[in-house]
């Protein structure tokens, strides 16, 4: 995650779909649609026939269908644009659930005098906040949504300005709190929570660092993997917070099928807080909507030798299922925000400088952190964790992160039945490391949201890491013409999660090169991906035996001008033949053939009072005349996935040898050792 926009999710009644008889549907022929395949070889069709089992077996021609399936039931699609279901190879699903019920705590300056920091404990005396403060009875204060980069302005341009934690002491003498940043990749916290986790001694855990002055006082500020603890320590897993996990869940659910959205990979995994269990409780019972491909996340501070079995033990892939725990999370290095996106050459510009430990100290120029320390472990890990079936997922923002990567599954022995590895985020990545991708049939999936490809996010660029580099932000297209496999997620909810804004977004970047057409898009949010995800002998184009995992668009976006294609809509979502989202006065109800009962059933989760930002929207089939086996009656709680953009990015790490001297060099290898064997015998 590299971003983090204020949403609420909650406070509205869902009632979500069963897909509890995936296997059960109507035998149907959708027709008089504009049917784009992604199939070079029939590119397009009208229709698409698709038998009980969710199988499409006929795409083209209705007239041709219909002879062939003369017992089908018809399905009048209008003229609307059939896409096969969006893939989104990185979303936070359980997060953006969960991140929407803490108290925001926003960063806006609200008049001349007024000071970010002084601010904070303002926050919490909305009543929303007052509300749901506090979390599971554990004591702790929690809220979400601070800007760190804005609070380090004001400690640098204002001598007076007083540290973070001192207002938050000042407010909460007693009571832990944690309040997590926009970015997913640091926290404020209280002198109460430092003491709760073992941080009031300043001494960085592995893969975080704790901000201090030169005197060794606490800012108040931790970034990267520091949160964790804080995190887990305000929100563990207990019964109330693993139901809270699992409604922020299904409401996460009812957003992606509404943006045509049918396969994932959730890129949190933090199992340390029972992320797992949530998604495999929504297939059990029959409210999962996405397949799922899921990440792991790899505790840095936690040795391989005692999270190793842990990972294992939570590892799934069985094919019939619909969600998988298949991929390992790694994240090399930080964000480019936070200067701790890892560089081959130093940074412009540090905010944080004076307030961080060196990575060692020899470490004159400040280019970054690394969540493993090294590369001998890295590797050393990535090999663990391919040889113990895991496809790794490497979180990269700067470019010697993504080098080290690349180097990291260079040294993993190949193996077919667990690849494409993929590099996510990769804000730069080095010339000399652009082909590698292609040779080593690394996947480059990128997120390219509106507020990372703005001009005001390049500009704030060029302090960290001066024009040059700033220029060649989020190579997508580069990567393209090297051959490399791009895909185009989400980061949701770090960023924008609608997939037509995205492919507006790639086609008209203000900033950097954009692609130059649908065609060249499309396969990135569905084929590309179904191939990262392995699933696409199954799913990612509209082809006679796939699944027919489909979106049904309201416009020919392929004839819209490009700045319009956000305005297109999802009228249905089709996961696996089945309807699993229509929008009121959607068209397209059956019109004749045969009724099946899929026996779905129907579920109403009534959330808590937060009633914020939102908007209630009907959802209901348009025809029952025909059971479809599907619960279409359904009303859904409206959020806007592409409101509120938040700048968000990310940067890199890579060979640590590339970037010091010979002596450090050796000094290097050896700490490389040492910290290794460290972290193996934790
Ligand atoms: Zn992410």
């Amino acid at each position: 995650m590299v971003g983090r926009q204020p949403n609420f999710l909650f406070g509205v009644l869902i009632v979500l779909t069963s897909t509890s008889s995936l296997l059960s549907t109507a035998q149907e022929i959708l027709y008089n649609a504009i049917v784009y395949t992604v199939d070079e070889r029939f590119p397009e069709a009208d229709s698409i026939a698709i038998d009980e089992a969710g199988f499409i077996v006929g795409v083209g021609a209705f007239a041709n269908l219909s002879d062939r399936f003369p017992t089908y039931q018809l399905t009048d699609l209008r003229g609307q644009l059939v896409l096969p279901g969006f893939q989104d190879a990185h979303l936070h699903a359980v997060e953006a659930g969960i991140n929407s019920q803490l108290c925001y705590v926003g960063s806006e300056v609200t008049g001349e005098d007024s000071s970010v920091i002084e601010d904070i404990p303002l926050y919490f005396d909305e009543p929303d906040c007052a509300d749901f403060g506090l979390f599971g009875g554990q004591g702790w204060v929690m809220g979400a949504g601070v800007d760190l980069a804005a609070i380090m302005e004001e400690l640098k341009a204002n001598e007076t300005a007083r540290y973070p934690i001192t207002v938050l002491d000042e407010s909460f003498p007693d009571t832990p709190v944690v309040i997590l940043d926009q970015y997913g990749h640091g926290a404020l916290a209280n002198t109460a929570a430092m003491v709760a986790v073992g941080y009031d001694n300043g001494v960085d855990p592995r893969g975080g660092q704790i901000l201090k002055d030169a005197n060794g006082t606490l800012l108040g500020i931790v970034t990267e993997n520091a949160q964790q603890k804080l995190r887990e320590a305000a929100f563990p897993p207990t019964d109330d917070n693993k139901e809270l996990a699992y409604k922020s869940l299904l409401s996460a659910l009812d957003t992606l099928k509404k943006n045509g959205v049918t396969t994932v990979s959730d890129a949190g995994g933090f199992w340390h807080q029972a992320q797992t269990e949530s998604w495999e409780r929504a297939e059990e019972e029959g409210y999962l909507t996405v397949r799922a491909s899921n990440s792991l996340y790899v505790y840095p501070d936690e040795g391989l030798g005692t999270q190793l079995p842990s990972l294992i033990q939570r590892f799934s892939n069985d094919p019939d299922k619909l969600v998988r725990f298949n991929q390992a999370k790694v994240y090399v290095d930080g964000i480019l925000s936070l200067a701790t996106a890892r560089l081959y050459e130093e940074y412009e510009f540090d905010p944080f400088q004076e307030y961080r430990t060196p990575l060692s100290s020899s470490d004159a120029e400040w280019t970054g952190f690394e969540y493993f320390g090294d590369n001998v472990t890295l590797n050393f890990m990535s090999q663990s964790l391919a040889n113990a079936g895991f496809q790794l997922h490497y979180h990269v923002t700067g470019d010697a992160a993504a080098g080290l990567a690349l180097s990291a599954i260079k040294s993993v022995q190949s193996n077919p039945e667990i690849e494409p590895h993929r590099l996510t985020h990769c804000y730069l990545i080095a010339e000399k490391d652009r082909p590698l991708f292609a040779e080593l049939g690394v996947v480059a999936d990128f997120q390219l949201a509106p507020s990372s490809v703005s001009e005001e996010y390049q500009q704030s660029m060029q302090d960290f890491l001066g024009n040059d580099r700033a220029d060649t932000l989020l190579p997508a297209v580069e990567m393209y013409e090297a051959g490399a496999t791009v895909t185009l997620s989400s980061d949701w909810d770090a960023d924008e999660l609608s997939p037509l804004l995205k492919m507006q977004t790639v086609l008209s970047r203000p900033t950097g090169r954009s692609f130059a057409s649908l065609e060249e898009v499309i396969p990135m949010l569905t084929l590309n991906p179904a191939k990262l995800l392995q699933h696409d002998d199954k799913t990612g184009s509209i082809t006679i035996g796939k699944y027919a995992d489909l979106a049904v668009i309201d416009k020919d976006i392929f004839n819209l001008p490009v700045n319009e294609i956000a305005t297109a809509e999802i009228t249905r979502t089709y996961l696996q033949g089945k309807l699993i989202y229509n929008v009121k006065g959607g068209v397209g109800s059956p019109t004749t053939g045969l009724s099946s009962n899929g026996g779905s059933t129907t579920a109403t989760i009534t959330e808590g009072e937060a009633e914020v930002d939102m908007e209630e929207v009907e959802v209901e089939e348009t025809d029952t005349e025909i059971d479809t086996g599907l619960n279409e009656n359904v009303t859904v709680g409206k959020t806007d996935p592409t409101s509120g953009a938040t700048t968000a990015e990310t940067a890199a790490s890579s060979s640590t040898q590339s970037t010091v001297s010979g002596a450090n060099r050796r000094w290097a290898s050896c700490f490389s050792i040492l910290s290794f064997s460290i972290w193996l015998t934790l």
